[in-house]
């Protein structure tokens, strides 16, 4: 792959999988944190830093993003993380898909506090989400 066309492809995934900077401070939601604290608890040994977790107005086709700063590759610093979910998924119906959205952004900041390279949805990611998928994670997701 050209330069130029390597580069292009990290921005895109940087945009979409948030090594941008957080936004200014912002309150957790408490029903997305409730979940991430449960997801915590239950898959992740409570072992995944107490971040905040918001409601967003997020680009078309994007659910939901972690967004890390200083994490060009991952640093290891997942406690300066935010999640944010796509707030078209906040109705009612449509609630399951946020709770499969915090699952799978669990897995990035996973990813973000062990430091591993960069690789979006690769090997270690996928083991992640096959891990929750295992132990029961997507039950009534699916
Ligand atoms: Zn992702």
């Amino acid at each position: 792959m050209p330069p130029s066309k390597m580069l292009a492809w990290a921005l895109l995934l940087a945009v979409q999988h948030g090594v941008v900077m957080p936004s200014p401070v912002h309150n957790s939601d408490p029903q997305l944190k409730a979940w991430y604290q449960e997801s915590n608890a239950a898959y992740f040994d409570n072992k995944l830093p107490d971040i905040p977790i918001y409601w967003e107005k997020l680009p078309s086709g994007v659910y939901a993003e972690t967004a890390c700063p200083l994490s060009w590759p991952t640093d290891g610093n997942a406690d300066l993380c935010v999640i944010r979910v796509s707030e078209v998924f906040r109705q009612r119906a449509l609630l399951p898909i946020a709770v499969h959205a915090v699952l799978h952004e669990s897995c990035h900041v996973e990813d973000h506090r062990h430091a591993r390279p960069l690789d979006s949805h690769g090997d270690q990611w996928q083991a992640c989400m096959l891990r929750l998928a295992t132990a029961g994670a997507f039950k009534d997701l699916w």
